[in-house]
């Protein structure tokens, strides 16, 4: 790949829609306000973006009211080839879609290209899925009736995404919810709106009917998603997020019984175990932990590894992270890219210090970087006491933390020692322990001898205080539809 241009991000900067999206037309806030987009690798503002007010979050949601009936009654192929064109769309466009995203959120240039690909698969998966949707016939078990079950759209949905990864989390929502025949309103992220942007205007290319689709970036969330979650007329929220956002979301969204799903935070144990590969635990420990820069949800967050193997997994860890290059995502060679904001580098900084103060030892990094750019060094710090915060706190930075542990039955109690329960990894030659580490470990997802779990045919998602509900896999779809039950008496009389 050539290196980046200044020439390169102006044209990409040039070319992202700045607006609201409502009703098919893009447009300024009702105010006129904007905010700025910045660049995390130099604090330079990229563009500012329509600010929208409760108003405009209001009127975005009577053009999906508008929009649903209409939406709904297109076909399935229809709605299937819309979503097949955007995904052409998408990857014809990777590059400039890569270079808008390590722009606005940091990430190395490689891992947005795939991120690229991983959001793209989504729309291409959910393109598949839209014509699949299928209810049941049967018979009572008495003999005397005959029950139908069929599924229809949920109705306008809410769909609220993170910054960390500005197309995935988007395409995760919008993809299966178009494709059930749903019409949505997407709240981005304040800090990476622009990518979202984009595939808007995508989808809109891809001939995607007025009104199904909209987008209202704005600084104030709560304002302006708040009354779209009190109005009845609105059938579902998708969100997200953190863990204590998304439960004083799950609170509003009790006052009509609104239909949730609720991606939220993890805390993802990593085990180690004394028989495992040591060259794939490794791998898979730097992908899991430093993939994103440590910002994922599904980052593994604690390290525990046998006491017969944690010198040598630490040495070597630790030799991979000193040849780490740090700096901004679109330098080339970057393994290590800026943290999203100084308050993650604070938070990253505070944590390593506490683990510090508690008797860890730091092996490599534990330390800010100078700016500008928001930087925290590449880390590892290992015999991390109990108690430690780093342990209970989701990092989101590249830090990684290691604690020894002598059996099985203690890795499993210190793995479901925590709130969340998103996603586990697990280093193992045995079949029959990675058998019961899948029956044992508290968790919605668990990569045995892998280091990452995503991808678009299976159903994303966690237990415990990580959510409620599934994306991806033929579960996701299921989650902007209703079920509806026909009884029926026995066709023969009987
Ligand atoms: P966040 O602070 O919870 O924000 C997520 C989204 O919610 C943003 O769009 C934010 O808007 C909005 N928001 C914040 N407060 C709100 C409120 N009171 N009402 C309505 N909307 C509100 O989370 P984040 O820092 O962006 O993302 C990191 C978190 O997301 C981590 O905990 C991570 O684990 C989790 N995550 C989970 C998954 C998963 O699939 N389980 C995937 C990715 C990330 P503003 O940007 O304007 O604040």
């Amino acid at each position: 790949m050539s290196p980046v241009t200044a020439a390169d991000r102006r044209r990409v900067l040039d070319a992202v829609p700045t607006g609201l999206f409502i009703g098919g037309s893009w447009g300024p806030a009702g105010d006129g306000g904007t905010f700025d987009v910045h660049d995390p690798a130099t604090g330079e503002v990229l563009v500012s973006v329509a600010d929208a007010t409760p108003e405009d979050g209001l009127r975005a949601l009577d053009a999906a009211v508008a929009a649903q009936a209409a939406w709904a009654a297109t076909a399935p192929r229809e709605r299937s080839e819309v979503l097949r064109r955007a995904f052409d769309l998408l990857r014809e466009r990777a590059d400039d879609l890569a270079l808008l995203m390590t722009l606005e959120m940091g990430k190395p240039l490689a891992e947005s290209r795939g991120e690229v690909a991983y959001g793209g698969e989504f729309v291409r998966w959910f393109s598949e899925e839209a014509v699949r949707v299928t209810g049941r016939y049967g018979t009572n078990p008495e003999g005397t009736g005959r029950t139908t079950v069929l599924h229809r759209p949920v109705g306008p949905c809410l769909l609220i995404t993170p910054w960390n990864f500005p197309l995935a989390m988007a395409t995760r929502k919008i993809a299966p919810a178009l494709a059930a025949g749903c019409t949505v309103v997407v709240k981005p992220a304040e800090q990476t709106p622009l990518t979202t942007l984009a595939f808007t205007a995508i989808l809109a290319e891809a001939g995607l009917p007025d009104g199904v689709v909209q987008i209202v970036p704005t600084t104030r969330a709560a304002d302006v998603t708040g009354p779209l979650i009190d109005d009845p007329r609105l059938r579902k929220l998708s969100f997200t997020g953190s863990t204590p956002v998304g439960s004083q979301l799950l609170r509003q969204a009790a006052t009509h019984v609104l239909r949730t799903s609720m991606e939220l935070g993890g805390n993802a144990p990593f085990l180690v175990f004394e028989d495992a590969d040591l060259d794939a635990a490794v791998t898979g420990a730097l992908q899991a932990k430093f993939r994103n820069v440590g910002q994922a949800c599904t980052a593994a967050n604690r390290f525990f590894v046998h006491e017969r193997v944690v010198d040598a997994f630490v040495d070597r860890v630790a030799e991979a992270v000193r040849g780490y290059r740090v700096g901004a995502g679109t330098d080339d060679g970057v393994d290590i890219g800026p943290l999203i904001d100084d308050r993650a580098v604070d938070k990253a900084a505070a944590l390593v210090d506490d683990a510090v103060r508690r008797g860890a030892e730091v092996v490599v990094g534990g330390e800010r970087l100078d700016g500008p750019g928001t930087f925290y060094a590449p880390t590892v710090v290992r015999d991390v006491a109990p108690g430690s915060e780093i342990l209970r706190t989701e990092i989101f930075g590249p830090v990684l933390t290691v604690v020894p542990f002598a059996d099985e039955d203690e890795a499993v109690r210190l793995a479901n020692d925590t709130e969340y329960g998103l996603v586990a990894y697990a280093f193992t030659r045995d079949r029959a322990r990675g058998q019961r580490l899948a029956e044992r470990l508290e968790t919605g997802m668990l990569g045995l001898d892998v280091g990452v779990v995503s991808n678009a045919s299976a159903p994303f998602g966690g237990v415990k205080e990580s959510g409620l509900g599934r994306e991806g896999g033929s579960e996701g779809i299921h989650e902007y539809l209703e079920t509806t039950y026909v009884m029926t008496p026995d066709p023969f009389g009987a």
